[in-house]
């Protein structure tokens, strides 16, 4: 009998060492350097000083890049340990990078690893697995995110190179990265699925702009790590080209199942904050001569959010645990459940906490307006949740056939009738004894 909710004791241990050591010696970064870009920023000597013993230490307990294999240097632990791990990373931006598991680094060193030649792994894959540079994964366009059918960004061979021309927007810490994956449209005449392919572009290549600094939420005007980038005939040398014409799609659905999975489990943590915040105002607020925990009005928004977390947290397990099952296609499908979910969680759970916490809620004297602004962008980053409902309904309808003739399966009249003849002689045995 296999359904088992327990942590194993010796995991548990590891979990416990993350939790403090996060708590004691990460999330103090958070409030010291609270930027957006600044976890990513490898070339700061600063962040380089603090941040190395950190990972040293992470190493040291054989966590470090612990959504690796073995073969590229992590445990090897699997997405359910993970789920685990980043339901306490995902308390700090920090705690992804100290701990080398950050996206969107972490798909990208699954794409080099996959497709990348022996030179190209050892000059950047790595470095971004060692924790010394990071990467940008470049495929939303100005005109097109959703939709890879509008992208316009082409690539055209000349002679034994690539020539990379067109637009990308939100290509996230291209002004960090030491290189850049980007989606490019290899041949327009056919359908983009067969026609996209995936370039590896060192960010030194010439002919790169970034057109401007795009941020998030109340982030200044000009200034972010979602830059809009333009490529004005960049040229790559053809082995550049990662996995072959056309692969663009096979190769994204690995870097991104992963990718969402791994914000969903973070999310859990985030959620977790919020309802942690949400009970100590409640039992520590009094109104009208009590707590406000005592309003059954507050009661319930504890009690939904709690069953809300606890739901949303089985399922993102339940969809790790597919991956390690090497479930393919139910892991697609709930991946995009979990995305879907994410969101929903994080937008009701985090609203009523700030809610409870009145105007305190709603300063900038808590966290909780930074975790508000994070709510639309779990949304649509990593695609919208209209695509993933898409995804999650074409899967749940192909288990089903259409019925035949004018009246469904269900209708009661014929399975009522039909049960009856079945027990005919019974009805008419009660029927006669009445
Ligand atoms: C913080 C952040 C970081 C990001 N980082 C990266 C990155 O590193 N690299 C990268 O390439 N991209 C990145 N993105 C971009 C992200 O992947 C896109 O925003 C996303 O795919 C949606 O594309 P779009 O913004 O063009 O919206 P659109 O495709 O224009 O969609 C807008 C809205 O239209 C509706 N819609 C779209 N399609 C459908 C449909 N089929 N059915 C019904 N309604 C639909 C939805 O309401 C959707 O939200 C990032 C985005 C954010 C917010």
């Amino acid at each position: 009998m296999a359904w088992d909710f327990e942590t194993d004791p010796e995991f548990q241990e590891k979990l416990d060492w993350m939790d403090a050591f996060v708590r004691e010696h990460v999330e103090p970064l958070d409030l010291a350097f609270p930027g957006s870009g600044e976890p990513y920023d490898r070339k700061n000597p600063t962040y380089k000083k603090i941040t190395d013993p950190l990972k040293e230490e992470v190493r040291k307990q054989g966590l470090w890049a612990c959504h690796l294999g073995p073969d590229l240097g992590g445990p090897g632990y699997g997405q359910v340990k993970l789920g685990l791990m980043n339901e306490i990373l995902g308390r700090s931006l920090w705690a992804p990078n100290v701990f080398g598991c950050q996206a969107p680094d972490s798909g990208n060193a699954e794409i080099l690893a996959h497709y990348g030649t022996e030179e190209q792994k050892k000059r950047y894959l790595q470095p971004l697995l060692d924790g010394e540079i990071v990467s940008c994964f470049s495929m939303t366009e100005p005109q097109a995110g959703a939709d890879p059918r509008e992208f316009k960004c082409r690539g055209r061979k000349e002679g034994n190179e690539w020539v990379i021309s067109g637009e990308k927007y939100f290509s996230s810490h291209a002004d960090f990265a030491d290189f850049i994956i980007a989606m490019v449209i290899t041949d327009p005449d056919v359908p983009v699925h067969q026609g996209a392919s995936m370039v590896l572009i060192p960010a030194e290549t010439p002919g790169i702009e970034i057109v401007r600094n795009v941020g998030v939420g109340g982030e200044p005007f000009g200034q972010g790590h979602h830059p809009h980038l333009r490529y004005d005939d960049v040229r790559v040398p053809e082995e550049n080209l990662l996995g072959g014409p056309g692969q663009a799609f096979a190769i994204a659905q690995t870097r991104l199942g992963g990718g969402r999975i791994h914000h969903a489990m973070r999310t859990v943590a985030s959620v977790k904050h919020a309802l942690q915040m949400m009970c100590e105002r409640a039992l520590s607020r009094h109104t009208q001569g009590e707590q406000l925990a005592k309003k059954q009005m507050v009661q319930e928004r504890i009690a939904d959010s709690f069953v809300e977390l606890e739901q949303f947290r089985l399922l993102v397990m339940y969809a790790a645990w597919h991956i390690d099952k090497g479930n393919k296609r139910e892991a697609r499908t709930y991946i995009a459940a979990v995305k879907v979910q994410m969101a929903k969680v994080l937008h009701d759970v985090v609203q009523r906490a700030l809610h409870i916490h009145g105007a305190l809620g709603c300063s900038n004297e808590m966290p909780l307006m930074r975790m508000w602004s994070s709510v639309p962008v779990m949304g649509i980053a990593d695609g919208p949740t209209e695509v993933h409902k898409v995804t999650i309904a074409k899967a749940v309808l192909k288990q089903y056939e259409p019925y035949e003739g004018l009246w469904p399966r269900d209708f009661l009249p014929t399975r009522v009738e039909e049960a009856r003849a079945r027990f005919a002689e019974y009805i008419e045995h009660e029927v006669a004894n009445q």
